[in-house]
């Protein structure tokens, strides 16, 4: 399906649009509670209805009457190459170089400190003392690339730059460069094709995290060039909440990367019980421990939830939705004389993900959070991004245009109303 070349301007013309899309069917495969526009699916993906099934015979059958035995028998041990395989194509990957394992935030690590381990034994190394990054990183990104620097003993630093310097930023002491491909706070997206070649000019590797791209907007890291890719089983990949992540590894690297978390599961031969390590060939060697099967049972429903759907057609179908959802809000918030919030995603189709960020301005300065509680009670969950943004993700795989035109009215609504200033929306929870 292709971004409406009219602008949609009524409920009716959604309606219509829903008809004409081929996904629209694909929305009866999750659990999505009856009067909720689910906007967040890029925190938490929604549930397929196949999972709970699926999880609960894992529970009754293959532990509860096989026991130890499903290791082997329902394929257990193979799991973590088994859903990295199905994750592989969305991200072009080949087969074999995908595992999933851990969080993103361990496997960030892992791969961190295997791209310095590898820019270290080279004859350069000694001048490369940088990873460079954008200041606006997912905080945990950034988080583990210090924790990384304290443990190396101050040898390597990071370099936080604002993502339009990136490019600038990559030099001859630049090992190597850690961006999140779609920015967590404004959908913004990064060229990494481009990103990837000046850094590889430059002499320095380059890190993906996919979290908010996997599932969503299909990536090609063989045609970029990437060397090291990471990302999350819970947020468009409707993986549940905490399931595992993913790490992928160019082909190139593999057998001279090392990773730092040398567990028996990246172990060439696990079950020889040796008392000396040897990685195992490819990407296996990025295993840790043991793999979490009630997780990775979820995730794999989840996985098929979106690789049965198509990438290329999420993808079309994720731009209409925004596309429609930013003219709407525009539309609306005119109509009502509001000039309240600033469009912080970027207007171009092909340069943000599969969502829409505002920020507030005027007399809504400080009033995000409110904002988004307003939108929450009346079933409309998008989040609240400190320290200002209202963030919208539009997950195509169970989203339909009538949401985006419904969601569109309830803000514009609640905006005009000044229904967010009610004391009851002002009260923070912990988790945003
Ligand atoms: C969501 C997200 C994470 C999450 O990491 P966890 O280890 O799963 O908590 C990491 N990085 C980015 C860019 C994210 O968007």
């Amino acid at each position: 399906m292709n971004s409406p070349t009219v602008p949609v301007k009524t409920r009716d013309d959604c309606i219509a649009l829903d008809r004409a899309d081929r996904l629209a069917i694909w929305r009866e495969r999750f659990s999505l509670p009856r009067g909720v526009i689910y906007l967040d699916g890029n925190s938490l993906g929604a549930q397929p209805l196949a999972t709970a099934a699926r999880v609960a015979d894992v529970i009754a059958r293959e532990w509860g009457q096989d026991l130890i035995g499903s290791w082997n028998t329902a394929g257990w041990i193979a799991a973590p190459q088994r859903v990295g395989d199905a994750i592989a194509p969305m991200i072009g990957a080949a087969p074999g170089e995908v595992v999933v394992c851990d969080s993103t935030s361990i496997n960030l690590f892992k791969v961190l400190n295997a791209a310095w381990n590898i820019v270290t034994s080279e004859a350069r190394a000694p001048l490369r003392d940088r990873i460079v990054s954008e200041s606006d990183n997912f905080p945990t990104d950034l988080y583990i690339a210090q924790g990384l620097g304290a443990l190396l003993g101050g040898r390597v630093r990071l370099d936080l730059v604002d993502s339009a310097s990136i490019a600038s930023a990559i030099d001859s002491r630049t090992a190597i460069v850690m961006l999140t491909h779609v920015n967590y706070r404004s959908g913004a997206m990064h060229d990494m094709a481009t990103i990837t070649r000046i850094a590889h000019d430059a002499g320095a590797l380059v890190v993906w995290d996919l979290a908010h791209s996997a599932g969503a907007v299909p990536v090609d890291l063989h045609a970029a060039n990437a060397d090291f890719a990471i990302g999350c089983g819970y947020k468009y990949l409707n993986g549940g909440p905490g399931a595992p992540a993913f790490v992928w590894v160019h082909p190139r690297h593999h057998d001279r990367c090392l990773q730092p978390l040398s567990g028996w599961m990246g172990h060439a031969e696990p079950f020889a019980f040796s008392p000396v390590y040897a990685p195992a060939p490819g990407i296996a060697r990025f295993l840790c421990g043991t793999p979490p099967i009630l997780s990775l049972a979820a995730l794999e429903c989840g996985v098929a939830s979106i690789a049965d759907a198509g990438i290329a057609a999420l993808r079309a179908k994720s731009l209409a939705l925004t596309t429609c959802f930013i003219d709407m809000v525009d539309a609306r918030c005119g109509e009502a004389g509001l000039d309240a919030l600033e469009l912080v995603s970027p207007r171009e189709p092909a340069h943000r993900g599969s969502q829409v960020s505002f920020r507030p301005k005027g007399k809504l300065v400080g009033e995000t959070y409110a904002i988004v509680q307003a939108l929450i009670a009346r079933g409309v969950i998008g989040d609240f991004r400190a320290p200002d943004i209202l963030r919208f993700g539009f997950a195509p795989a169970y989203l339909r245009f009538v949401d985006a035109f419904d969601a569109a009215e309830a803000l514009a609504d609640v905006l005009a109303t000044r229904e967010y200033a009610d004391a009851r929306f002002q009260v923070k929870a912990v988790v945003t």
